[in-house]
C-alpha cells in the first residue's frame, strides 16, 4: 500500500469507524497494520513493531503460526461453518476432548461461544438456572471482588468493578450485584484475615440471595493487573462450597499458560464449578470462547423445570475456530511453554527492575509472562504510544499501567527491546 492510500484509509478510519473505547471522530494516534509475522506487526509505512501485548493477550505463539494457519486452511476448504443445533462436527469434539484434558480436574462439560464476554454471560446464566433448578430461584445475585473485569455485555458489566471500572456510566441500567473489597493479599504470601473476613461476611449475610462468586483467579487484569494470594482463591473455594454458591473462574485472560501455570487456578490447586476461557484459545486467529462446568451443574439443570440450558449462539462451536483452537493446544503442547514463560518471567524481573528508580513509577511487578510498570500518574496514550512505536514496540497502556504480555515465542533479544522501551518511556521525565 502506498503512502497516499494509507493516509486516505487512516483519515476514513478516524471519521467513520469505531474502535475499542474510543471517541468518534477519533483523536488518538492510529496505525495501519498490513501484515504480521511471528512476534512482529507490519505497518503500512514499512515499519515493524514487536507485538509486546500479543494483540490483547491472544497471539501467545506469535502471529501466523504455521500450524494454526494450516489448520484454518484445511478446515476452510472442508467446512468453515455449520449450525450446532442438532448437528455436530469433529473439530469441536476434538477441541472439547483436548480442553477437558488440560483444565482443572472435575470440569467435564463444555459450552462453546463466540467471545469472552458471552462465555461469562453463559456462566452467569448457568449459575442462575442451577439455583432455580434446585428450588432456589431467589438466589440470582452475584458476588464479586472489586477491581474485577469480566467483559462488556450487560451481565458481565454488572460484575465488573462498579466504580473504577469502565462501565460506570451504565450503573442505572445494570442489575445491582454484591461486591467485596479487591483482595489485598499479595501473590506468594498467605491470605490476610481481612480478605477472608470480608468474603465470609458477605456470603453469610447475603447467602440467601447469592447464586455464585465470580472472580479472575490470581490476576485481576483490566482492574489493575494485580496479583493476589493463591490462599485467597482456596478460601473462596471453601466458602462457596460451604454456603451453596458456585465458584465461577474467569480465566479468559489468564488461561493457557500466561501466569506460568496452564490455568491460574492451578496455583491454588482449586477446581472452580464453572470456568470461562477465551482470548488465547485460538492463538489470536479467530474469536472463540468456552464455558466449562462440573457435571453436577448439568445434572441439576437437567432436573429443573426447564430441563435444558437456555442459550445457543448462532456461531456456537464454529468449525473454523474450533479447528484452529485444537491446533493451538497441539502447538502449545509441542512447545516447552512452561520453561519459556519461566524464562520470560526471570528476564522481565531483571530488566524492568530499573524502572523502580523513577519517581514517576509507583510499582514494578511480574508474574509469568506478565510485566507491569505502574506509574504514579495516568498515562497519556497519545504521548506514550508514539514513543513506544518509535522504539519499535507495540504496547497499549491503560490508566496508570504500562504493561507487556509478550508471545511465549519472543526471543531474549526481542524481549529486551520491549523492556528497553518500557524503561525508556517510564524513566524519561515527560512521557
Ligand atoms: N474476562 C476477562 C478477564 C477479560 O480480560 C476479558 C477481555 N479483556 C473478557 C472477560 C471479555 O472478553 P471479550 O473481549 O472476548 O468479550
Amino acid at each position: 500500500m502506498n503512502a497516499l492510500e494509507a493516509e486516505r484509509w487512516l483519515a476514513f478510519d478516524r471519521q467513520h469507524v469505531w474502535h475499542p473505547y474510543a471517541r468518534m471522530p477519533s483523536d488518538e494516534p492510529r496505525y495501519l497494520v498490513t501484515g504480521a509475522d511471528g512476534v512482529y506487526l507490519e505497518l503500512a509505512d514499512g515499519r515493524r513493531l514487536i507485538d509486546g501485548i500479543s494483540s490483547w493477550w491472544t497471539a501467545i505463539l506469535g502471529h501466523r503460526h504455521p500450524e494454526l494457519i494450516r489448520a484454518a486452511q484445511i478446515q476452510l476448504e472442508r467446512l468453515p461453518h455449520v449450525m450446532f443445533g442438532g448437528l455436530t462436527h469433529e473439530p469441536a469434539l476434538r477441541l472439547a476432548e483436548r480442553l477437558l484434558a488440560v483444565v482443572p480436574r472435575g470440569l467435564e462439560h463444555v459450552f462453546f461461544s463466540d467471545s469472552g464476554s458471552v462465555s461469562v454471560e453463559v456462566a452467569m446464566k448457568m449459575a442462575v438456572q442451577w439455583q432455580a433448578a434446585r428450588g432456589n430461584a431467589s438466589r440470582c445475585r452475584f458476588l464479586a471482588p472489586r477491581r474485577g473485569y469480566h467483559g462488556d455485555t450487560f451481565g458481565a458489566m454488572s460484575v465488573c468493578d462498579p466504580e473504577r471500572g469502565m462501565h460506570r456510566s451504565f450503573a442505572g441500567a445494570l442489575r445491582e450485584q454484591l461486591f467485596v473489597p479487591a483482595p489485598a493479599s499479595p501473590f506468594g504470601g498467605p491470605v490476610l484475615a481481612e480478605d477472608v473476613e470480608a468474603l465470609e461476611r458477605a456470603i453469610v449475610e447475603h447467602g440467601a440471595e447469592l447464586c455464585a462468586l465470580i472472580l479472575e483467579p490470581i490476576v485481576q487484569n483490566t482492574g489493575g493487573v494485580r496479583f493476589y494470594s493463591a490462599d485467597y482463591l482456596r478460601e473462596a473455594r471453601r466458602l462457596c462450597s460451604e454456603h451453596g454458591l458456585l465458584l465461577i473462574a474467569d480465566e479468559i485472560a489468564t488461561g493457557f499458560g500466561r501466569t506460568g501455570a496452564m490455568f491460574a487456578c492451578e496455583h491454588a490447586g482449586v477446581t472452580p464449578d464453572i470456568l470461562c476461557v477465551g482470548k488465547a484459545l485460538t492463538g489470536g486467529v479467530l474469536s472463540l470462547a468456552a464455558t466449562l462446568t462440573q457435571p453436577f451443574i448439568a445434572a441439576d439443570i437437567g432436573r429443573g423445570e426447564i430441563g435444558r440450558f437456555m442459550h445457543g449462539p448462532t456461531f456456537m462451536a464454529n468449525p473454523l475456530a474450533t479447528a484452529v483452537a485444537g491446533a493451538l493446544l497441539d502447538a502449545l503442547d509441542a512447545l516447552d511453554w512452561r520453561e519459556r514463560v519461566l524464562t520470560i518471567e526471570a528476564q522481565l524481573r531483571a530488566e524492568l527492575e530499573p524502572c523502580r528508580a523513577s519517581p514517576r513509577v509507583a510499582d514494578v511487578r511480574v508474574l509469568g509472562a506478565i510485566g507491569v510498570v505502574e506509574m504514579v500518574e495516568e498515562i497519556d496514550l497519545s504521548v506514550m504510544v508514539p514513543k513506544l512505536v518509535e522504539r519499535g514496540v507495540w504496547l497499549r497502556p491503560f490508566g496508570k499501567l504500562l504493561y507487556t504480555m509478550p508471545p511465549y515465542v519472543t526471543t531474549a533479544r526481542e524481549l529486551t527491546e520491549i523492556t528497553g522501551a518500557m524503561c525508556a518511556v517510564s524513566l524519561e521525565p515527560s512521557a
